[in-house]
C-alpha cells in the first residue's frame, strides 16, 4: 500500500481530488505543483497511517519506514540538500492536514533537522549565527512542548507546561541583560538561550531533547497523529461534525525562511477580499519575518498592495512597491490559483533570499456579504455556473444582509456577561426595562430600549414591539417572545437561565453582576451572546446589494417550492412580500384580541355564562376583526392568505391585575369576587394540552362564527370593490375527523349566508393544522374533508417528543452538550422522528385526496435542513417569518441542486 505521497519539482504523486487520503493540505500542495506552482519540495504521509496507528496500538504500518526514506532522498536530491548533513543540512516542517480544515487544532514541528552536527554548516551557509540558533531554540521549544510533552502525555492541568517554563526562563535572560524586544538578541545570546532550554527540559521532564535528525523527523511525525485525538481537535470535531475515524495526514516539507535578511518575508491573503468579496487581491506581509509573526500580531503587518491600503496602513511599504517583480509573480499565482480552483482562495508564501514559495491555499473563508458578491462575480465571469453560485452562500449568510448586526471588532474587546440562546438574529443594544410598559415609556422618552423578562405573554406585545430587542430567562426557540422577535426580523435571546431578575426592584443579576434599569447591554440574537455596555451596529439594507438582488432572482428561477409568510398585520405582509414571499402560510388571530379596544369584549365573552350574552360579547368583535382581514387580504394582492381561527388557551386572555379585575366587574356589573372565582376556574395545570385549539370553537362556537364572518364579509366587500381576495381558512389543533368536520360546518354555513347576502360566490378554502401526532395517523380521515393540510410543527415537536416548547429552554442546553439531541428539535426539524409523521400524514392526505395543498407553518418552515426535509416529501410551499423568507427562497433552490 502508498502510504507516502511526494511533491515538488512541478510533479506530485497525488491530486487536489484526494483530500480524504492526503488531507486538505496535502491534496493542495500536489495540486499545486501540477500547476507549475513553486511549492517547497516534501511529502504527504496518508490518512490511512492515522487510521492504522489508532487501530494498531500506536503502532505504524511495516512498509512506512522504507516509504518514508525513499521520499527523504527524493526531497535531498530536488533541493540538492541532506538531511542531517554537517556541510548542506535539509530541514523540514511537520504540519497537520486532515480532510476538512481544523485551523490551529494540531500540532506543527518546523525546523526539524537542526542538531550540533548541521549548526555549524548551515552558519556557515547562511553566514548567520543568528538566524541558525533562532531557529534552534524555536525547533527545542516547539519539539519539547508538542512532542515530549503533550504527545507523550505529560502536559500538567494548570498549564504551566513545559512551553510556559521555557517562556519564562527566556523572559528571566531578557530582564538580566536589560533587553526588550526579541530583536535584542545576538546570535551568541540565542545560544546560551538553546542550552538554557536543553537543561531545562531534562530537568523537568527527565529526557533529553533528542540531536539525532531521525529521532526528531520519527518524534515530530508521530506527535503530529497524536494531535488528532488531542482535546482540542476532538472538541472542535465535535461541534463540527467531523467523524473521528478520517484522521489527518501529515505533510513533511522543506523548510523555507522569511527571516533571512531584507529579500525575505512571509504573507498571507487572499485572492479577493473576504469581508466584502471586492474582486481585489487582498493579503498581508512581512519583510525579514517567519509566518507565526505575521499571525501573532506582534508586528504590523503592512498591506499587499497599493491599491488595498487603507488610512491606517497608508504609510507602510506594500509587497508591490517593495518587491515588484515577486508581486507581480504571485498575482498571477493569485490569478492561476482562483481560475483553477474556481473559488476565492486563501493561501501562504514565503519569499527566501528573492525567491517566492508557496506553502499553502485553500478555500477561504468569507462572510455572508462577500459570499453573495463572490458567487454572483463568479457566476457572471463565467468561473462556476449560476446553479454553483447558488450552491455557494449558505442561506443563514443572508441574515447578515438583513438585520442590523454588531460590529465584530467591537465584540472581540467587550465584556461578555453570559450566552442565551439565539432565537432573533442580528444585533441589538439599549437600556434594560423590566415591563411592557415601562419599554412603551422610555420608548416615548426617546430611549432605546432592552425588554428583559423571564417570558413574555401578549400582553407584553406592545413592550416587545417599540423594544430593540428581547432578553428572556425562560423558554425556547418557538416561546412566545421568539416567535413574535422573529415575526418582526427583531434580535431576541431567550432561555437565558443565568439571567436573575427582579422585575419589582427593577435589578438583574447575571454571574454576580448587578445591573439596573437604564443600564445599557448588548445582544448578539445570532449567536446568544450578551454583552455589558453599548456596542457599535453594521446596519442593514439588502436592496443596496445588487448581488444579493441577483442570486434571489436565481433563486426563484430554480425552486419549485413556494415561499409564503407568517404574518399577522398588513405591515408585516407587506415586509414580506417585498422579501418576495408568494403567500401567507399563517396569520394568527390571537394577538388581534389582545388590542386594548378589543380585550374587554374578549373578556365579556369568557365570562357570559349563556349563550346570548357570549354571542353579544362576541359579536362586538365582529367589526375589528373584519377590519383586520380586510387589511392583510388587500395587502396580499390576491395571493393566498391562510387565516387560523382562534388558538391560544383562553386564560391567556385572563392574566388580570387587581386594577384590571376591579374594571372588568365594574363593566360588567358583577361583584369582584365573582370575577376571581372564573379566573381561578379558568385555570389550568397544563394550558398547552387544555382548552386551546378547535376545542375552543367547538365550546364556543359562536367564536369560529364570528371569525369566519368576518373573513368570508371582508372577502365579500373587496371582491365587490374589485380586489383579488383568496382567503385559506385554517382550523387549529385538530386531533380527529370529527373536530374538523364539526367546525367545518360552521365555515360551510357562515359562506352560505355571506354568498346569499352578498350575491356572489366566494372563492376561498377551508383546511386544518396538522400539528398533533393524531392528526397525523388519521390524515387519511381528515383529508376527505379538508381541502388543506398545514403542518404546524411547533405543537407537532412539541406532542411528539412530550417537550414544552415553552420550557425546553430548561434542559435543552444539557442535551446539547452531552450529545442527547444533535440540535434544538424546535429549530430544525426532527427528520427521524417527527419527519416520519409528517411523511405518514403527507402518503395518508394525498392517497385519499391527491390534491391536497400542503405546506408548513410551524418554524420549521424558515430552516434550510428542514425545507429540504419537505421538497423531499412534496410539500407545496413553506411559510416562514418576513425576514426568513429570503432565506427560505435560497434554501428551496438549493434543495432543487442537491
Ligand atoms: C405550530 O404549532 O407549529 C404553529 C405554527 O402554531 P403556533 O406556533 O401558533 O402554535
Ligand atoms: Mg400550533
Amino acid at each position: 500500500m502508498k502510504y507516502v505521497y511526494l511533491f515538488g519539482n512541478g510533479t506530485a504523486d497525488g491530486t487536489a481530488k484526494m483530500k480524504n487520503t492526503l488531507g486538505g493540505k496535502g491534496a493542495n500542495l500536489a495540486e499545486m505543483n501540477h500547476l507549475g506552482i513553486p511549492v517547497p519540495p516534501g511529502f504527504t504521509i496518508t490518512t490511512d497511517v492515522c487510521s492504522h496507528y489508532y487501530n494498531n496500538e500506536l503502532k505504524f504500518p511495516d512498509q512506512l519506514e522504507e516509504q518514508l526514506l525513499e521520499a527523504l532522498k527524493s526531497t535531498e536530491s530536488i533541493m540538492d540538500l541532506r538531511f542531517g548533513d554537517p556541510d548542506n543540512a535539509l530541514l523540514v516542517s511537520i504540519r497537520s492536514g486532515a480532510r476538512q480544515s481544523m485551523p490551529g487544532m494540531m500540532e506543527t514541528v518546523l525546523n526539524v533537522g537542526l542538531t550540533s552536527q548541521t549548526i555549524p554548516g548551515l552558519i556557515k551557509r547562511s553566514g548567520s549565527a543568528r538566524f541558525v540558533y533562532d531557529a534552534y531554540r524555536r525547533l527545542i521549544m516547539m519539539y519539547a512542548d508538542v512532542v515530549m510533552e503533550k504527545a507523550s502525555g505529560l502536559e500538567p492541568k494548570d498549564g504551566n507546561g513545559i512551553r510556559h517554563i521555557l517562556e519564562t526562563k527566556l523572559d528571566d535572560y531578557k530582564n538580566e541583560k536589560g533587553y526588550t524586544q526579541d530583536t535584542d538578541l545576538s546570535g551568541d545570546d540565542w545560544k546560551k538561550i538553546s542550552d538554557v532550554f536543553k537543561n531545562e527540559i531534562e530537568l523537568n521532564l527527565n529526557d533529553k531533547f533528542p540531536d539525532d535528525p531521525l529521532e526528531q523527523l520519527w518524534g515530530a511525525i508521530k506527535a503530529v497523529f497524536i494531535s488528532w485525538n488531542g482535546e482540542r481537535a476532538k472538541n472542535y470535531r465535535k461541534i463540527e461534525n467531523i467523524p473521528d475515524e478520517w484522521g489527518t495526514a501529515v505533510n513533511v516539507q522543506t523548510m523555507v525562511f522569511g527571516n533571512m535578511g531584507e529579500d525575505s518575508a512571509t504573507g498571507v491573503a487572499f485572492t479577493r477580499n473576504p469581508a466584502t468579496g471586492e474582486n481585489k487581491f487582498f493579503g498581508e506581509w512581512l519583510i525579514n519575518a517567519q509566518g507565526e509573526d505575521v499571525v501573532a500580531g506582534l508586528r504590523t503587518p503592512s498591506p499587499l498592495n497599493e491599491d488595498t491600503k487603507t488610512k491606517e496602513t497608508s504609510h507602510l511599504p506594500s509587497l508591490e512597491s517593495s518587491m515588484p517583480d515577486i508581486y507581480s509573480e504571485l498575482n498571477d499565482i493569485r490569478g492561476t490559483l482562483e481560475k483553477h480552483y474556481a473559488d476565492m482562495q486563501d493561501i501562504e508564501f514565503t519569499i527566501q533570499e528573492g525567491k517566492l514559495w508557496m506553502l499553502q491555499t485553500r478555500v477561504g473563508k468569507r462572510n455572508g456579504s462577500a459570499a453573495i458578491k463572490i458567487a454572483v462575480e463568479m457566476a457572471k465571469e463565467g468561473m462556476i455556473t449560476k446553479e454553483a453560485g447558488l450552491l455557494r452562500v449558505k442561506p443563514e449568510q443572508l441574515d447578515e444582509l438583513l438585520h442590523p448586526m454588531l460590529d465584530s471588532e467591537a465584540e472581540k474587546s467587550a465584556k461578555i456577561l453570559t450566552k442565551g440562546l439565539p432565537a432573533g438574529p442580528g444585533g441589538a443594544t439599549g437600556r434594560i426595562v423590566f415591563t411592557a410598559d415601562d419599554a412603551e415609556e422610555w420608548h416615548k422618552n426617546g430611549e432605546r430600549v432592552i425588554l428583559v423578562r423571564d417570558e413574555t405573554s401578549p400582553e407584553d406585545v406592545h413592550g416587545m414591539h417599540v423594544a430593540e430587542a428581547i432578553l428572556t430567562a425562560k423558554g425556547g426557540m418557538t416561546s412566545h417572545a421568539a416567535l413574535v422577535a422573529r415575526g418582526w426580523g427583531k434580535c431576541c435571546i431567550v432561555g437565558c437561565s443565568d439571567l436573575q431578575i427582579n422585575a419589582s426592584k427593577k435589578e438583574l443579576k447575571i454571574h454576580g453582576e448587578l445591573l439596573h434599569e437604564g443600564d445599557k447591554i448588548t445582544l448578539n440574537g445570532t449567536t446568544g451572546n450578551i454583552y455589558k455596555g453599548e456596542l457599535d451596529l453594521i446596519d442593514a439594507d439588502p436592496d443596496t446589494h445588487p448581488e444579493y438582488k441577483e442570486l434571489m432572482v436565481w433563486a426563484d428561477e430554480k425552486r419549485k417550492l413556494k415561499i409564503r409568510t407568517n404574518a399577522e398585520s398588513p405591515d408585516d405582509a407587506e415586509q414580506a412580500i417585498k422579501f418576495g414571499a408568494q403567500g401567507i402560510g399563517l396569520c394568527r388571530t390571537e394577538h388581534m384580541f389582545f388590542d386594548e379596544s378589543r380585550i374587554l369584549a374578549v373578556r365579556k365573552m369568557i365570562f357570559a355564562d349563556n349563550e346570548k350574552d357570549r354571542r353579544n360579547a362576541v359579536m362586538e368583535l365582529l367589526p375589528y376583526q373584519k377590519k383586520d382581514f380586510m387589511g392583510i387580504l388587500l395587502a396580499m394582492k390576491g395571493k393566498p392568505v391562510t387565516i387560523r381561527l382562534l388558538d391560544p388557551p383562553l386564560h391567556e386572555f385572563m392574566t388580570l391585575d387587581e386594577d384590571q379585575q376591579i374594571e372588568l366587574s365594574n363593566s360588567l356589573g358583577i361583584d369582584a369576587e365573582a370575577v376571581k372565582s372564573r379566573i381561578a376556574s379558568l385555570h389550568e395545570l397544563n394550558p398547552m394540552l387544555g382548552h386551546r385549539g378547535c376545542r375552543l370553537g367547538i365550546a364556543y362556537p359562536e367564536i369560529t362564527e364570528m371569525q369566519a364572518t368576518a373573513i368570508l364579509e371582508a372577502t365579500a366587500e373587496l371582491i365587490k370593490d374589485g380586489h383579488d381576495v383568496y382567503p385559506e381558512i385554517m382550523i387549529p389543533l385538530v386531533g380527529t375527523s370529527t373536530e374538523y368536520i364539526d367546525q367545518e360546518k360552521i365555515v360551510r354555513r357562515v359562506a352560505t349566508s355571506v354568498e346569499h347576502n352578498y350575491k356572489l360566490k366566494l372563492n376561498f378554502l377551508v383546511g386544518t393544522m396538522i400539528e398533533l401526532p393524531r392528526a397525523c395517523l388519521t390524515a387519511d380521515e381528515i383529508a376527505k374533508h379538508a381541502e388543506f393540510f398545514s403542518f404546524g410543527t411547533n405543537d407537532l415537536t412539541q406532542t411528539t417528543f412530550g417537550f414544552s416548547r415553552d420550557d425546553i429552554g430548561t434542559f435543552l442546553p444539557d442535551y446539547l452538550e452531552r450529545n442527547i439531541l444533535p440540535e434544538d428539535p424546535f429549530q430544525s426539524l426532527d427528520i427521524n422522528g417527527v419527519g416520519k409523521l409528517v411523511t405518514m400524514a403527507v402518503d395518508y392526505g394525498r392517497n385519499v385526496n391527491k390534491n391536497i395543498k400542503i405546506g408548513i407553518c410551524g418554524e420549521h418552515g424558515g430552516d434550510p435542513a428542514s425545507i429540504q426535509f419537505c421538497k423531499e416529501n412534496g410539500l407545496d410551499y413553506v411559510s416562514c417569518s418576513p425576514f426568513r423568507v429570503p432565506i427560505a427562497r435560497l434554501a428551496a433552490a438549493q434543495a432543487e441542486l442537491k
